[in-house]
């Protein structure tokens, strides 16, 4: 709600709400993960993000721009480019996880929220990242651990990187409270889709259409409907924490009282 996130700051008329860069996963001959039972993760991530840019129009006034709306094929550094273009408050890619044998998929479930990180957080982390990054441009072979670490080197100067653990952990928090899915942790790794963002971003896996049970919830509009709301909560929750450093910020373009808080 627009009164939560402007609590305790003064309100200017020009104070539109946030703006929101939503990236469904995948698209076209792209399909990502898929069930058994034919649940492909592009069609997830899409509707998905279409639920969850309503809510967060509609809860927060905010602006939502989607990097593609429908079924098409976008590279990986398209989204990168798409998303600065908008200079966005937050950047949210959209993703489910899926087990290739029959005895991991009746095993692996739940929820995982991703930042960017020069190595990833542990093996599953790992093949998750090897996994959404294979579909990138000229991306076959990896980018040295020297232009990762070059490119983390120059991120963690800012406080960009650190939002997007907040805003990793707000949202998770959020998801698990509010669809009661198995909690696989936040996590870090090196997504393509994430490096080079010039806002706080984060991926989110949101459950194993592998899964039997776990793939029929993802499967029910009601379901997605619910982990959009959960993800919308996360994304209220962290810009309410970051409000009033951004409200500081619009103070320096309004010139702020003389001695006024730092
Ligand atoms: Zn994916």
């Amino acid at each position: 709600m627009r009164a939560l996130l402007l609590s305790g700051l003064v309100a200017t008329a020009s104070l539109a709400g946030p703006l929101i860069v939503i990236d469904p996963g995948h698209g076209g001959g792209q399909e990502g993960a898929a069930s058994p039972g034919g649940l492909l993760e592009k069609n997830l991530a899409l509707n998905i993000s279409k639920k969850l840019k309503a809510k967060l129009e509609a809860e927060l006034e905010a602006k939502v721009k989607l990097t593609r709306d429908g079924d098409q094929r976008l590279h990986l550094d398209e989204r990168v480019m798409f998303a600065n273009r908008q200079r966005p408050d937050l950047f949210v890619s959209i993703h489910a996880n899926s087990m290739p044998t029959a005895s991991q998929r009746r095993v692996n479930e739940g929820i995982e929220t991703y930042f960017l990180s020069a190595s990833a957080s542990g093996e599953d982390a790992k093949k998750v990242a090897a996994r959404e990054n294979a579909e990138g441009r000229q991306q076959a072979k990896a980018p040295s651990s020297d232009t990762l670490a070059f490119i983390l080197a120059d991120l963690q100067k800012a406080e960009t990187h650190h939002d997007s653990s907040r805003l990793a952990y707000s949202v998770h928090e959020s998801l698990i409270a509010g669809t009661g899915a198995q909690d696989r942790g936040v996590q870090q790794a090196p997504f393509y889709v994430l490096m080079g963002l010039e806002a706080p971003a984060v991926l989110i896996e949101v459950g194993f259409v592998s899964h039997p049970r776990e793939g029929a919830r993802l499967a029910d509009a009601k379901y997605q409907q619910q982990v959009a709301e959960s993800i919308a909560e996360g994304i209220k929750a962290f810009l309410a924490q970051v409000g009033a450093r951004e409200s500081k910020r619009s103070e320096g373009v309004v010139p702020a009282p003389a001695g006024g808080s730092r």
